[in-house]
């Protein structure tokens, strides 16, 4: 975490809105064009819980700072809640929201015993010291202690916030429970009760989906290319996992900016010059490699392109000129709606990101398993689980989407949306009641 300081507030940065009436408006449709029972939208339209607080932080120069935060529980008919945490100055209410009801159907795709949820702070944590970092962490833990647990709702790292986060965050935990519950919050260090496999789990369960997907989608991994937007912990690691699979990675982007090389890049070449300069511009491919925008990464003509940085990448404005065939969604929600459209229908196969990124939660289960259990896994016997259930869901999503002739996004919610249905209709619905 950097340690740079500046004067930014909160009510300085802007808010995105209304993603939340989004989200709810494709699941009103969906539920509809499903013929799902109206007691499943009555239920899954709004979040059961969101909790919104102040966190008041005592700064190292004796200052107060008030950060605002939020934790909310989307849907628990599948198991207690599951989600990130975020540290980030775009996140909001509607934010939090929107992110715990996609975690709830990314959980059900996965077939994991969870619901959704998600949490945040509004915070640039470029403007904290790692102190000020660790005092924020542990504040958030004092402020939802009531809100979360093992058995109720149980945290991770997502964007700004990492395993050391995370062990600061379960080290608060144990004080106020008495005793530790690592149960409650994955995605800690080994050493903390994490769980191997857990840092390549995203990009490795992408990776897998694709990979599946193969000859259904003619990609022949010796000849493919590739484009990555983001070179963080997903970007990278799908880049190597690939890269080692034959699949030419042509272009890289991280926040200062992308480089483009027709002949191929090593990703770890690139890691390491990323490393001593602080962002992969600069780096040197296996031919000319040529410094370009973020935007024209995006619109290169190459097979795969992989969004693995922020939200809303691809808008109504860039998606007439994004040139990949296949999208393969690392990021949550990188394409917006409109352009969901405008791509689906230039025939671009996007491989969702409920689908294409639930291989980190995937191995969150398996991180909650262990720590319930006391019984700690090899890595190896992490990866068999990973895979088979990454081959599984892919290939039901898949059958979906050409059995109904629905896009992989939509395959993807009706396969999510039968299991948490089939949970709310085990309760009894109105039929049931009315005998
Ligand atoms: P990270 O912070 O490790 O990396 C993010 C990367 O994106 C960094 O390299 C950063 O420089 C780059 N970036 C930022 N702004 C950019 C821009 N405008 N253009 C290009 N690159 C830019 O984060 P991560 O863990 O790799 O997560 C990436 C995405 O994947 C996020 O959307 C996250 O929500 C999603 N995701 C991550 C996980 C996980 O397990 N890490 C799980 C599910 C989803």
């Amino acid at each position: 975490m950097a340690t740079k300081k500046t004067e930014e507030t909160p009510e300085q940065v802007a808010q995105p809105a209304g993603m939340f009436e989004t989200a709810r408006e494709n699941l009103r449709i969906a539920c509809e064009k499903l013929n799902i029972h109206p007691d499943v939208y009555e239920e899954l339209q709004f979040p059961r819980e969101t909790l919104a607080v102040t966190l008041l932080i005592r700064m190292d120069d004796g200052r107060r700072r008030a950060f605002k935060a939020w934790r909310c529980r989307y849907n628990d008919r599948r198991g207690p809640t599951k989600g990130g945490v975020r540290f980030h100055p775009n996140v909001s209410l509607d934010e939090v929201e929107t992110l715990s009801f996609w975690m709830t159907f990314k959980c059900a795709v996965a077939n994991l015993p969870f619901g959704g949820g998600k949490g945040g702070v509004c915070v640039d944590t470029k403007t904290l010291s790692p102190t000020e970092l660790e005092r924020l962490s542990r504040a958030y833990i004092e402020a939802f202690a009531s809100f979360i647990g093992p058995d109720r709702d149980i945290m991770a790292p997502d964007m700004y916030t990492n395993g050391i986060v995370m062990a600061w965050m379960s080290d608060e935990y144990a004080s106020i429970t008495g005793a530790p519950l690592p149960m409650a919050i994955t995605g800690k260090p080994i050493a903390f009760g994490g769980t191997t496999g857990r840092t390549d789990a995203t990009a490795r369960g992408g990776y897998l989906a694709l990979r599946h997907l193969e000859s259904s989608l003619g990609l022949e991994p010796d000849k493919a290319t590739v484009a990555i937007q983001g070179f963080g912990n997903v970007g990278y690691h799908c880049a190597k996992l690939l890269h080692a699979d034959g699949y030419k990675i042509v272009a890289i982007s991280d926040s200062s900016g992308a480089i483009h090389d027709p002949d191929g890049l090593d990703p770890l070449a690139v890691m390491e010059h990323k490393h001593s300069n602080h962002g992969v511009t600069g780096a040197k491919g296996h031919g000319k490699t040529r410094k370009i925008s973020n935007e024209e990464l995006l619109e290169l003509d190459c097979d795969v392109l992989v969004p693995a940085a922020l939200e809303r990448q691809i808008t109504e404005e860039n998606a007439g000129r994004i040139r990949a065939p296949i999208i393969l969604e690392m990021a949550n929600g990188p394409i917006t709606p409109e352009a969901d459209a405008i791509l689906t229908e230039a025939g671009c196969v996007i491989i969702p990101d409920i689908l294409a990124n639930s291989g980190g939660v995937t191995v969150s289960h398996l991180e909650w398993v262990q720590n319930r259990s006391g019984f700690y896994w090899d890595g190896s016997r992490v990866r068999d689980h990973l895979k088979t259930t990454m081959t599984t869901e892919t290939q039901a999503v898949w059958a979906l989407h050409n059995e109904m002739d629905l896009s992989m996004r939509e395959a993807a919610y009706v396969h999510g949306l039968r299991r948490i249905a089939e949970a709310v209709e085990a309760r009894g619905t109105q039929a049931y009641f009315e005998q």
